[in-house]
């Protein structure tokens, strides 16, 4: 276990992707609308994803996890603690 507390979570803020401009975030607007209708999942604010799922999304935006962590922190999608989860990999 890492000290500095359990594995952190890769928490996508719905509203803030919501907001962001279709070229930028369309793909992972469709694949999160995608995970919840699997769970049946809603209502929420915010989406916590598999880290197996940042994978996912980083081959489809070309860039590596690290990469695509970093700008989906710019974007205000992820928080910062995200970069925690992703150093696992
Ligand atoms: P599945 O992968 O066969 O998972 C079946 C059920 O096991 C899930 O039902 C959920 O209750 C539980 N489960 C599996 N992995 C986890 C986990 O890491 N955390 C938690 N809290 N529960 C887990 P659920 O939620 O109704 O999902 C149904 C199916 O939808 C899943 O079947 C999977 O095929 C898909 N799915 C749901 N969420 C995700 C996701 O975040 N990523 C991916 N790749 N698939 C998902
Ligand atoms: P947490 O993981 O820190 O999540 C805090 C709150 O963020 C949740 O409160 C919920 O309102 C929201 N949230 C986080 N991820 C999702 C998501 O994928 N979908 C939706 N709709 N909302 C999400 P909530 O539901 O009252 O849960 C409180 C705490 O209970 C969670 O704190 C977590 O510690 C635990 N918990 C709830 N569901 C699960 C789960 O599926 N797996 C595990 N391991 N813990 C869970
Ligand atoms: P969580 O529920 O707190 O689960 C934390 C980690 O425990 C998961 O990280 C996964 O490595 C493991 N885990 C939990 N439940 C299962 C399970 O049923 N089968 C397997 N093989 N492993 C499990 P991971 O995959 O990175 O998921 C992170 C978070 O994403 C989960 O936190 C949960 O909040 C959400 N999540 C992932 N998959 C599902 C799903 O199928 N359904 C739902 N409702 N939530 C999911």
């Amino acid at each position: 276990p890492s000290p500095l507390g359990p594995q952190p979570k890769l928490v996508i803020d719905l509203e803030r992707l919501a907001q962001l401009p279709k070229e930028k975030a369309g793909a992972l607007a469709r694949y999160a609308a995608t995970i919840q209708s699997q769970r049946g999942d809603y209502n929420g604010k915010v989406l916590s994803i598999r880290q197996e799922d940042l994978r996912s999304l980083a081959v489809i935006y070309d860039k590596s996890p690290t990469e695509l962590t970093e700008e989906l922190i710019t974007w205000g999608v992820l928080d910062a603690e995200a970069r925690r989860a992703v150093e696992s990999f």
